[in-house]
Order: structure tokens, then C-alpha cells, then sequence
């Protein structure tokens, strides 16, 4: 088995020395373990966190061991009852090419009519987390004017277009022209955060939203944070689903000068975590996966191709190298 392991924890965006690319010869199956091949690798933002060598909502990365991380492959070996050669299976045993691991945590994908890599991303956690924020954490309601700030993104681009389909007015914050054109062709008002101050971006929302704002689907924080701010209507929802722009922050980022608004405008804003949720994920795919196997909701992915490609696709998260979810596919 090939796998990933870091060598440290970094200060700032880790450089790529940081990811050791390891090969070790995998022991015999034990009883109730199995052996996936791995199709498609996941990188996500939340995986910096788990680099920090903290205890936040996950533990971290323990140093020259395996990372981990969401991964789509087949099993190919198999000493539990409930999982057989063949099977298609979603499981953490990410950031390696074979992975054999306890089969608890170990879940046959559901049968549908979509690739399998869609449950990295769209119908995964993603695609729960986008669904979670804009339904069960902002309250979003047909009518609302919305905005999402890394729009473009896995989740960010499955929240404008659920709040789209609820009959929202929806603007969405991106970087690159080709991101800000796709948000467009799916009917929502794009605005572009780069090489604009707070003032400016927020001058730019209210062009696109001449309503003001109901809900913020926050998952950069920074400028974009302090621009929503001052847009909110009263009564305005928030739901903080991350904040990727003081990930691999150095020093503590000063914090928005109008924080008074949420006070003002008494607005709601509150942070969750998916996982606490996942007890909806059932109801989250009966009514997405219809939509996405049908072609009416529209993703994109981002492929790096082979398990040396991992952390540069994880490190391109943070300068916006992905359109859709950032995939690592090991289909060669
Ligand atoms: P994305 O696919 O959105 O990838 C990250 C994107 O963020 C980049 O493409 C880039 O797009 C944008 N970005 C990166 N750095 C900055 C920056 N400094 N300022 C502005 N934009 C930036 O990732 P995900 O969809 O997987 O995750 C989106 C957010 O949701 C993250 O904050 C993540 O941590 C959070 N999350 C939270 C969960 C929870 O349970 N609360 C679960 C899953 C994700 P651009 O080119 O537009 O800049």
C-alpha cells in the first residue's frame, strides 16, 4: 500500500515537503476487516484543521501515520459478512491507494444514476453540509434573498442552486471569471471578491442585491464576512459553515469593524458542523439525488490525476484551483 503521512504540523499554508509519500506491504486481513482498492480520493478544506495538531471537532493527523480522509473504491478483499468483493464502498481510508481498515465506518454506496464519485462531493458530505446550512441552520425560505461566499466551490455551489430552486434571489461570490460565469449560467447574480476591500465587495453585493441580504451562507469569513455584514436586513440569518480564509492564518486575523450590525440588524448567526446532522442525510438524498441523476441540479469537479497528485490538489484549495469539489482520481 502507498500512502500520504505528514512530518509535522505547519505554521501557514504547508508547503509541499510537508507530505511524505510512504510504501509499506499490507499484514493479512484480520476478521472483520477489508481491503479497498481506491478509485477516488477526497481533499478538503476541513483537513487543514487536522493538520494543526489540535483537538478541534476532529482529532488530528497523528505524524508519519496514514492521513485519512473520505475516498470512493472497491473492495477487493473482504473478512466481514456485510461487504463482498466487488462492492463499491465509501469509507475514510483516503490519502492512499489501498486501504484495508475495520469495516465498521466502511458503507456500500447507495445504487443510483450517478458516477460514483458524486458521493465525494454533490451527494456527500458536501453536498449534506450545503443542504444542512441553507435548510436546517439559516431557515431559508422561498423569497429570501441569499448570498454564499465561495460559491463556486463543492458545497457553495449545491447551496445556490437548492436556494434557486426554492425561488430565492441568490448572488454569489467567487474569484476566478470562469467561476463567476458558471454561477451566472445558473441564475445567479455573480460578484467577484478579488483585489476589492470590504467596501468595495460590499458596494458590489448591494448592485447585485438591491434588497439587502436575508440569509449568509458564510464559508470564507475575512472581507467577504465584513462586505455581508453591512447588506443584512434585520431579522437576517447566518449560518457559519467555515471560514477557509483564516485557515493557514499565521497570526489572528482582525476581526470585521461592523460586527455591531449583528446587534443592529438583529440578526441570527450561528456556526454547525455536519456531522452532527447526519442523522438527515437520508432525507438530504431522497430529495437531491433525484435531482442530480435527472441533470437538473449541475456539478462540477476538479480531477488531479494519480496518488502523488493529493496534496498539491489539497494545497490548491486554498488559492481557488478548484471549480466544483477537488477530486484525486486513481483510475489509472
Ligand atoms: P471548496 O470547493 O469551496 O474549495 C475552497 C474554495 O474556497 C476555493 O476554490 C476558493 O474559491 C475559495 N477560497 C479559498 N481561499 C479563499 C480566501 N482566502 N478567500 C476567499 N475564498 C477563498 O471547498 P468546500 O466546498 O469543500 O468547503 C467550503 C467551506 O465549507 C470551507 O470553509 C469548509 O471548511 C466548509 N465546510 C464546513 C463543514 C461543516 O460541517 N461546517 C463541512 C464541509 C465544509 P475562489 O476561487 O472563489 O476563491
Amino acid at each position: 500500500s502507498r500512502f500520504f503521512t505528514i512530518t509535522d504540523y505547519p505554521n501557514g499554508l504547508p508547503e509541499r515537503e510537508l507530505f511524505k509519500l510512504e510504501t509499506q506491504p499490507l499484514p493479512d486481513l484480520n476478521p472483520g476487516e477489508v481491503r479497498i482498492r481506491n478509485h477516488w480520493l477526497s481533499v478538503d478544506p476541513y483537513m487543514r484543521g487536522r493538520m494543526s495538531g489540535q483537538h478541534t471537532y476532529v482529532a488530528p493527523f497523528r505524524l508519519d501515520q496514514p492521513m485519512e480522509g473520505a475516498a470512493i473504491g472497491e473492495v477487493i478483499a473482504s473478512n466481514d459478512e456485510r461487504l463482498k468483493e466487488g462492492d463499491i464502498v465509501s469509507h475514510m481510508g483516503g490519502w492512499r491507494d489501498i486501504a484495508q481498515i475495520s469495516a465498521d465506518g466502511v458503507y456500500p454506496l447507495p445504487s443510483t444514476d450517478v458516477p460514483e464519485q458524486a458521493y465525494l462531493g454533490v451527494l456527500g458530505m458536501p453536498g449534506m453540509t450545503a443542504w444542512t446550512g441553507l435548510n436546517r441552520i439559516a431557515e431559508c425560505r422561498p423569497g429570501d434573498n441569499v448570498l454564499v461566499s465561495a460559491a463556486s466551490g463543492a458545497v457553495g455551489s449545491l447551496v445556490v442552486q437548492l436556494a434557486k430552486a426554492k425561488g430565492c434571489h441568490v448572488v454569489g461570490i467567487a474569484g476566478a471569471a470562469h467561476k463567476l460565469a458558471w454561477l451566472e449560467s445558473l441564475g445567479v447574480e455573480p460578484v467577484s471578491y478579488r483585489d476589492r476591500t470590504a467596501k468595495e465587495l460590499s458596494d458590489a453585493i448591494q448592485l447585485a442585491s438591491p434588497e439587502g441580504i436575508d440569509v449568509y451562507y458564510e464559508n470564507v469569513g475575512g472581507i467577504c464576512l465584513e462586505a455581508a455584514l453591512s447588506q443584512l436586513n434585520e431579522g437576517a440569518r447566518i449560518a457559519v459553515c467555515g471560514m477557509i480564509d483564516s485557515y493557514n492564518a499565521e497570526k489572528p486575523a482582525p476581526g470585521p469593524s461592523n460586527l455591531s450590525q449583528i446587534l443592529v440588524r438583529k440578526v441570527r448567526m450561528q456556526g454547525f458542523i455536519v456531522s452532527d446532522h447526519w442523522d438527515h442525510y437520508g432525507e438530504f438524498l431522497k430529495e437531491v439525488s433525484p435531482q442530480v441523476a435527472a441533470g437538473d441540479i449541475n456539478y462540477k469537479e476538479t480531477v488531479k490525476e494519480g496518488l502523488e497528485s493529493t496534496p498539491d490538489a489539497f494545497l490548491e484549495l486554498f488559492k481557488g484551483g478548484n471549480t466544483g469539489k477537488m477530486l484525486v482520481s486513481l483510475n489509472d
